[in-house]
């Protein structure tokens, strides 16, 4: 029997098209769930959109359409964009989908049949220009971000909520005796020790936004956020039989949900929780955050049309914000992408094509695998290392190139060269696989053998 391997990322907010900061943790995600086809588990990737609630609502009111076909729009296009990195989701989720929908009235009922949902009073800001409550992560200066004029009033409303405080104890067991639970290390302890600052209930649904999925049992809420958004990795992993997830990928802005009331969540409801949390941090742009309102928000789209998928798959994979915030420049793209890729792997291939295509040498086909260090690496989740790995492997076979000098050799010592060449070509092929899907692609298809050709190069270089 193969293993199952089951892997999601966060789902995105549909306010508006993802831009290239949502990437990274989708390639890190595509990263795994290549390597385990590879491997030959059954792997299920999960990804989509978080289309409900307020912001939505707005967003489409602005634009004086539905909410519904606003996000069938946003939904379209962020498919578009996860499309041109080459991110092979198995299924793409929407918080909208009528199997979610349903799910989520389900699982929310099981939560409330054993005593942990009840009505209360929620004390929430109020903004009279947007007639809906704020969050204080919504503050700017302390006002809401679209009225800065209206003070927001304190209003009180009736919520249901969860009793988070209950699994005060369950949650710190988990933490402290599953290392293993999150990824890093260093965001473990700081979560493990924000709960130990006292866990308090939450807030399950709201009263006067409509768009969303009706509380089963009380027409008058739609469930609030948590209830909705995170059970979706639980309506496609129950669907395929799949749940637990091996692993959630997500960044730091989300961990608190995913470490504390997911887990505390699927306890009340009586499902098993997940195994991973891979938590990765941000980037920044010429050292500004990404947003629409700095205007430097860029589609990844528009760097694969320079880049190509796998340029930018590389620079995200190799330098990006796996264990602390990193700032990147689109300058630092195309120098290592030359350097890189263009002098690099491209220059490797394409010289050791020539050599053989010249020499007409001839070769057969041996099976090849992982190195075991990008094994251990990608078990370690160490991308970074994985790649940094495999391309110093790449360095030591142009040196062997210069000191083997092969346009000098002839017979059975060329041949011998070249075959230790085309081994380590392929052995990057191979490797790169659920890196650089179509350049390992384009590796293994011209170094197939007997013969091999030179080709286009593999990264043209850019100025
Ligand atoms: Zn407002």
């Amino acid at each position: 029997m193969n293993n199952k391997f089951y892997i999601t990322t966060a789902i995105d907010y549909t306010n508006d098209v993802i831009h290239v900061g949502h990437s990274y943790q989708k390639l890190l995600a595509d990263v795994l769930a290549r390597y385990h086809r590879l491997t030959g588990d059954e792997t299920y990737f999960l990804t989509g959109t978080d289309e409900h609630g307020q912001k939505v609502e707005k967003s489409a009111a602005e634009k004086g359409i539905e909410p519904k076909e606003f996000v069938d729009k946003i939904a379209k296009e962020n498919k578009k964009e996860w499309k041109s990195l080459n991110i092979s989701y198995d299924r793409f989720i929407r918080t909208t989908d009528e199997d979610h929908i349903k799910f989520a009235q389900e699982f929310y009922l099981k939560s409330k049949a054993t005593g942990d949902i009840y009505l209360s009073k929620y004390e929430g800001l109020y903004c009279e220009g947007c007639e809906a409550y704020l969050e204080e992560s919504d503050l700017v200066d302390g006002k809401c971000p679209f009225h800065p004029n209206k003070e927001p009033q304190k209003l009180v409303e009736e919520n249901y909520f969860f009793r988070l405080s209950k699994y005060q104890k369950f949650i710190e067991e988990l933490l402290e005796n599953n290392p293993e639970f999150i990824f890093p290390d260093s965001k473990r302890r700081e979560i493990l020790s924000f709960v130990k600052s006292g866990l308090r209930d939450f807030s399950v649904s709201r009263k006067n936004v409509r768009w969303g999925i009706p509380v089963p049992d009380d027409q008058e809420h739609t469930i609030y956020v948590w209830f909705d958004a995170l059970i979706n990795y639980l309506t496609y992993g129950v669907e395929k039989n799949c749940w637990p997830a091996n692993i959630h990928v997500l960044g730091k802005d989300n961990q608190r949900f995913h470490a504390i009331f997911w887990p505390a969540m699927l306890k009340s409801a009586g499902y098993e929780l997940p195994k991973t949390i891979l938590v990765h941090n941000f980037f920044s742009l010429n050292g500004q955050k990404i947003s629409k309102s700095l205007g430097n928000v860029v589609r990844p789209s528009e760097l694969v049309a320079k880049y190509g998928a796998d340029g930018v798959r590389y620079f995200f994979l190799r330098h990006g914000p796996l264990l602390g915030d990193v700032d990147i420049t689109w300058d630092k793209l195309t120098e290592v992408y030359n350097a890189d890729l263009a002098n690099g792997l491209g220059n490797l291939v394409a010289r050791v094509a020539k050599l053989c295509e010249t020499s007409g040498f001839e070769f057969e086909e041996q099976k090849i695998g992982w190195y075991d260090d990008l094994d251990d690496k990608l078990k370690n989740y160490r991308f970074d290392e994985a790649l940094g790995w495999l391309w110093e492997v790449l360095k030591k076979t142009d040196q062997l190139i210069e000191l083997e000098k092969p346009w000098a050799l002839s017979g059975e010592k060329l041949k011998e060269v070249l075959e230790k060449l085309v081994l380590q070509v392929r052995l990057a092929g191979y490797n790169l696989q659920p890196f650089l899907p179509e350049t390992a692609e384009k590796i293994l298809v011209q170094f197939k053998g007997p013969r091999i050709e030179s080709g286009a190069p593999l990264f043209p270089r850019i100025k």
